[in-house]
């Protein structure tokens, strides 16, 4: 069996409203569309966590810190005592380098394991000084970084899966649409037992505050995680969707929200993830039960 862990940025569960772009898009915005006092019904046999990224430290909830937390299992907020947006600090690269999902899993000698998203050219010629908390598990992990070759060829996706931020800096690279992403994605978890999947522009719009902007992308979104849905093989594998914090539910303000956030599970063990996933540092611990249990070799 093998598990897809697909993670967007900026997602929570937020009041229905004009404020609210999951809200205005109705029956569009399904599967992602989670409302608070509001049993959801999910395509595909989806089953609903909602997950706390509070963590029990004052503060919003912040990016470095949620996704740490998320990749990790380790409540981060709670052990340095503090949100921390952007990414990770030291403290946090410390604890991403002993304790991710990636090195977890190859220490328990699961594998092969999958980071979907490709890299651009411009990160192995200069790369960054600050790095997301997925790429410092990645390399930890020994798990080679996708490149450009690897998306031509359909066998990685770029964190935009329609390419359109490639093409407008010029990369010369195919548009691809929410079904053709969701394809490529769809057999990497077919051929790896552990695979993660990174989306953050939703929480740039939430940033941004723009309505018709955040309308255009989780319609695409929504439409990629449905595709994805009926493209894998969900009586052996187990897609899991998860998020740091909320932002792009509630775009009367230009901050995150306080808001908990929408654990998704589906197919072969989405039963033993909704039932297990409380906060964020539930998600790493889910994962590789499942992973290393029993009946996983099947
Ligand atoms: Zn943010």
């Amino acid at each position: 069996m093998s598990v897809l862990l697909l993670f967007f940025d900026g997602l929570g569960i937020g009041t229905r409203g004009r404020h609210n772009p999951l809200h205005l898009l109705g029956e569009d915005a399904s599967p992602l569309a989670v409302f608070q006092d509001e049993e959801p019904r999910l395509p595909f046999g989806g089953l609903l966590a909602r997950t706390d990224a509070r963590l029990g430290v004052e503060g919003r909830p912040q990016s470095a810190s949620g996704q740490t937390t998320i990749l990790t299992g380790v409540n981060v907020p709670a052990t340095l005592g503090y949100h921390k947006q952007g990414f990770p600090n030291a403290a946090m690269r410390e604890i991403i380098r002993e304790h991710s999902v990636f090195l977890r899993l190859k220490r328990l000698g699961v594998g092969p394991n999958a980071f979907a998203n490709a890299y651009s050219p411009r990160f192995f010629a200069q790369r960054p000084r600050w790095v997301a908390a997925t790429t410092v598990a990645v390399e930890a992990a020994g798990i080679p970084f996708r490149t450009l070759e690897d998306l031509k060829a359909g066998r990685a996706v770029y964190h935009d899966f329609t390419n359109r931020f490639l093409v407008e800096l010029g990369a010369d690279v195919p548009l691809r649409t929410p079904e053709e992403a969701a394809e490529i994605v769809a057999r990497l978890a077919d051929e790896n037992r552990f695979t993660l999947y990174e989306h953050f522009i939703a929480d740039r719009a939430g940033h941004e505050q723009n309505m018709d902007a955040a309308l255009d992308l989780l319609r695409e979104l929504t439409r990629f995680v449905r595709a994805v849905l009926a493209r894998v093989e969900l009586s052996r594998t187990t897609v899991v969707l998860t998020s740091d914090h909320g932002n792009v539910e509630d775009l009367s303000k230009r901050n995150h929200t306080l808001n908990p956030v929408p654990t998704l599970a589906w197919g072969r063990d989405s039963a033993r993830v909704a039932s297990r996933v409380r906060s964020l540092a539930d998600i790493t611990p889910a994962l590789v039960e499942l992973l290393t249990s029993a009946e996983a070799a099947a």
